[in-house]
């Protein structure tokens, strides 16, 4: 069984949005709403101060709060790979997971069910990158296995310094940020 993973380099990221806009159009996200984001942050204690770009989405966490707290099994975690996704026919719009979410990950689409990043399952099952990954013009997004020593994720983590968003959170996210 694999374990889906991503790993962004944050030293390459120049924030052009490319990820997003290829979300956009890949999954049909809604007008005004988005399945991922770039934020900023000042990172490290003066003098050594950094910014950081980091292109967000939902982090298909191994603990995930959305889906032990979803009332209908609508949230759940899809094999193979581990992907948490949500059966929009199961979903009542009751936002117990936007709640649960520690990382704003999700909203209600307009057509009443829960939504967010699907590690774009449906091209990773063609063997295919996510579209985010596809288009980043510096190649700062790889997606893979994260069980998979040999992997291209698995072999950066042991290889750079990285860390995740809210550790503290327990949700043992699994998407990664090289610094
Ligand atoms: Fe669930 Fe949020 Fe984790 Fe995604 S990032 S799996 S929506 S808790
Ligand atoms: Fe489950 Fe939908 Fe409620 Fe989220 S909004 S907890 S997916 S029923
Ligand atoms: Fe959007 Fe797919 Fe990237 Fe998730 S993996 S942010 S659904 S393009």
């Amino acid at each position: 069984m694999a374990r889906y993973g991503m790993v962004i380099d944050t030293r390459k990221c120049v924030g052009c949005m490319d990820c997003v806009v290829a979300c956009e159009t890949e999954n049909s996200v809604p007008n005004g709403y988005a399945r991922d984001w770039i934020k900023t942050e000042l990172r490290g204690e003066f003098p050594n101060l950094s910014m950081e770009i980091r292109s967000e989405r939902c982090n298909h966490c191994d603990n995930p709060p959305c889906v032990s707290c979803c009332p209908t099994g609508a949230s759940h975690v899809s094999g193979p790979g581990g992907i948490v996704k949500v059966t929009a026919n199961r979903c009542i719009g009751c936002k117990a997971c936007l709640s649960a979410c520690p990382y704003g990950a999700r909203f209600v689409n307009p057509s009443g069910y829960a939504d967010k990043c699907t590690f774009c399952d449906h091209r990773v099952k063609e063997g295919k990158d996510p579209a985010c990954v596809s288009v980043c013009p510096t190649h700062c997004m790889f997606f893979g296995d994260l069980d998979d020593p040999k992997s291209t994720v698995s072999q950066l983590l042991t290889s750079r310094k990285w860390h995740t968003l809210l550790p503290e959170a327990g949700t043992r996210p699994r998407v990664f940020y090289l610094t």
